[in-house]
């Protein structure tokens, strides 16, 4: 990695000291993982943070949803309805269940379900939503809710990239009958590897322990067909020392979102996506849309920042639908925004370390292209 390169990203870490202070005590214990004093903390913090009544940690976002699909016991093959605009993981976690995926489309305007295209697609073995905070803009929660209630469907959020975001002053991990979160390096938040499920049951507090530790009980008995999902204790420690810099690590993104703001408001051909009502941001991306009447598509865009060393990602391309290990089975699926964003979005860096220089930098590089 050259020195003057700039990524999308970069991963939030505590100051040093703060770390290897904080993990001494391991020594002394040699209690590294398996739900120790680190790990019932960690959830501790995190409910309250996050504004939860129940919260349990897992080993990452992806096995977070997996074990929260399955927690819920639904019926072999039964479908559910979920968009291909996301990071794999998503589509990934509901076929690893034996369920299959559902594409609906996605909004032009945020890039979330649909959710007036949602209703067509339940038939008699829909299940559940699986609905996405893309990029941490919020869906359409109070519609989701409704037709989920309508015809007896669960709603299990992918929450992933919404880490610290409120709607109408509640935790967004509220809503739906579970949230899922990532704490991977890349995210808001991180605790290395890690991630977790917010529910209100209290019933699944138990069952998603059982099912990260092997289906265990107790000494002599498994309840479950689980696996190991358990987060360690040195990624429960890192995860301790990070929240105490969270909302400085939100602020300095915010800060850096309104600068990109300022600079791309006035470009032909460049849109983004603006907040909304009652929700509380995160500010964890910095997408925006090229529209046709740019210059550059997207794909020469991305190349021309690269010339310059800055690496943007083309968040999400191509769609999960597509990916080659379905092979074409739901290619001809009509997905006209999603492939339509698919085709036109592009990340920029953001971090909160970011110079703002940069960002000046890079919106100058956009604005030239006029
Ligand atoms: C990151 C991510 C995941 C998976 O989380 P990991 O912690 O990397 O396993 C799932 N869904 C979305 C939308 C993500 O961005």
């Amino acid at each position: 990695m050259e020195i003057n390169e700039i990524f999308v990203t970069r991963s939030s870490m505590p100051p040093y000291e703060d770390y290897i202070e904080a993990i001494r005590p391991l020594w002394d214990s040699h209690w590294l993982t398996n739900m120790g004093d680190y790990h019932q903390e960690l959830e501790k913090k995190l409910k309250e943070y996050l504004k939860v009544p129940e919260l349990s940690l897992m080993v990452n976002g992806h096995m977070a949803l997996e074990l929260a699909i399955k927690a819920m016991d639904f019926p072999e093959n039964a479908e559910v309805i979920t968009t291909p605009f996301t990071f794999i993981s998503t589509t990934h976690a509901i076929i690893r269940n034996n369920l299959k995926p559902v594409f609906c489309d996605v909004k032009l305007s945020d890039g979330t379900i649909d959710e007036t295209k949602i209703e067509d697609l339940i038939t008699r073995n829909t299940v559940a939503i699986i609905p996405v905070h893309v990029y941490g803009n919020i869906c359409n929660i109070e519609k989701i809710q409704q037709i989920a209630d309508k015809y007896g469907l669960k709603i299990i959020y992918d929450a992933a990239h919404a880490f610290g975001e409120e709607y109408r002053e509640k935790g967004i991990g509220n809503y739906g009958d579970a949230s899922i979160f990532s704490f991977h390096a890349t995210k808001v938040f991180n605790t290395i590897e890690g991630g977790a499920v917010t529910f209100k049951d209290k019933n699944l507090y138990d069952k998603l322990y059982f099912l990260k530790n092997f289906g265990i009980c107790d000494a002599e008995s498994a309840v479950e067909v689980g696996t190991n999902a358990k987060m360690n204790e040195f990624s429960a420690i890192m995860g301790l020392c990070n929240l105490q810099y969270i909302d400085h690590v939100i602020q300095e993104r915010r800060i850096r979102n309104n600068e990109y703001r300022k600079w791309l408001n006035d470009i032909l051909g460049i849109r983004f996506f603006h907040d909304k009502p009652y929700v509380k941001k995160n500010y964890g991306y910095f997408p925006i849309i090229i529209e046709k009447n740019y210059p550059l598509n997207r794909d020469e865009l991305y190349d021309l920042l690269k010339s310059h060393k800055y690496f943007s990602r083309k968040y999400f391309y191509p769609l999960t639908s597509d990916q080659e290990c379905f092979n074409n089975k739901y290619k001809n699926i009509k997905l006209e925004n999603a492939r339509e964003l698919s085709k036109r979005m592009l990340t920029l860096p953001l971090y909160e370390e970011l110079q703002l220089e940069m960002i000046k930098n890079i919106s100058e590089i956009i604005k030239n292209c006029l």
